[in-house]
């Protein structure tokens, strides 16, 4: 970290923060200038608040080195990093593709879906048993049934299972089921949340909070990375703007940003972006293009039915046909879907 201070700096003020950097474990440079004395704070500075010295009136600026996130971070592991699960792949040239509906509604339901996505194509099935929703009127979720009906969709179809976790309380019956946790936008920046599955042994989905910058989403990866789980999957799904032709606006550019700055997976949920089914198969080709390691996609048989999330999911046909579509995509960015 480097420490600009103002011009007239006294040796009073530069033994201050000199004292002040000693204090928190780092050694301290001093390089006199003409004009301006820098101070190099030489260590660890994640340890560091940089607003612990921007606020003294003697500071014109405080820069950062390095990144807050460091496990995640590219400049920690150069490789990207391929999470294998129930014999499927996120990371690396082949694309992951989730797919299922919004919220598990019964058994023949999930068994339904799961073959259609499966023989379309898709390598994990999604489907929310505990869902956070808006209202407390609406559908909650099916709970533990729910999860059931996911496993016996994965003894069906052979999918590995990816499914939303809410509660820390709620951990380990979804953990018992789920080869996949997702956690959802909203819970992002629940810290409790992110510590405990960053205990487990099983990937991670962490989408991206609707407010989130890229930089509180990798932290928020670091929470769970911290704690020795590095099977974290990053989620793209909009981000809230003032635009409101679309559900959220698809931040295509997040995903080069995030795979410059992290060696983690990211995939696409076009999906919960558009809020629109008409409006998936263009954002899943940009997120292709834009180098998404997978995409997330809502699939439901009836989706004037749903219990959510009806207006941005595509019936399995319709998921079928944009597979073989967005195939040319991947093909063209040296992928396989
Ligand atoms: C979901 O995947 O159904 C969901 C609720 O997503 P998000 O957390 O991105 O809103
Ligand atoms: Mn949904």
């Amino acid at each position: 970290m480097i420490i600009v201070l103002r011009r007239g700096a006294t040796e009073q003020d530069v033994l201050q923060i000199e004292e002040a950097i000693k204090a928190m474990g780092l050694t301290a440079h001093i390089s006199r200038g003409v004009e301006r004395t820098i101070i190099g704070a030489i260590g660890d500075e994640r340890k560091i608040d940089p607003e612990s010295f921007e606020g003294l009136p003697i500071v014109e600026k405080v820069l950062r080195i390095l990144s807050p996130f460091r496990l995640v971070s590219r400049e920690f592991q150069k490789e990207d990093t391929v999470i294998s699960v129930g014999g499927k792949t996120v990371g690396g040239k082949a694309l992951a593709l989730f797919a299922g509906p919004c919220s598990v509604e019964g058994h023949e339901m999930m068994v339904g879906i799961g073959g259609r996505v499966a023989s379309a194509g898709a390598t994990f099935l999604r489907g929310g048993a505990f869902k956070p929703r808006t209202s407390p009127y609406a559908f909650q979720g099916m709970g533990e049934e729910g999860l059931k009906c996911l496993v016996e969709a994965r003894e069906a179809t052979g999918l590995p299972v990816a499914t939303e976790l809410m509660d820390p309380r709620d951990l380990d019956l979804v953990a018992r089921y789920a080869d996949v946790i997702q956690i959802g936008a909203r819970n992002m920046q629940n810290f409790r949340l992110l510590t405990e599955v960053g205990k487990l042994d099983k990937p991670v989905i962490l989408k991206r909070g609707m407010s989130a910058t890229v930089q509180e989403w990798l932290m928020s990866a670091e929470y769970i990375a911290s704690e020795g789980n590095q099977k974290i999957i990053l989620c793209e799904r909009g981000i809230r703007t003032y635009e409101t032709a679309t559900r959220n606006t698809f931040d295509v550019s997040a995903i080069p940003v995030v795979k410059s700055l992290s060696h983690l997976p990211v995939i696409a949920d076009p999906s919960h972006a558009a809020g629109k089914a008409g409006l998936v198969e263009p954002l899943a080709g940009a997120a292709i293009a834009a180098g998404a390691d997978g995409l997330m996609i809502e699939v439901h048989q009836q989706p004037e039915r749903a219990l959510s999330d009806g207006p941005q999911s595509l019936k399995p046909d319709a998921f079928a046909a944009m597979v073989v579509r967005l195939r040319r995509v991947a093909e063209a960015v040296g992928r396989t879907l």
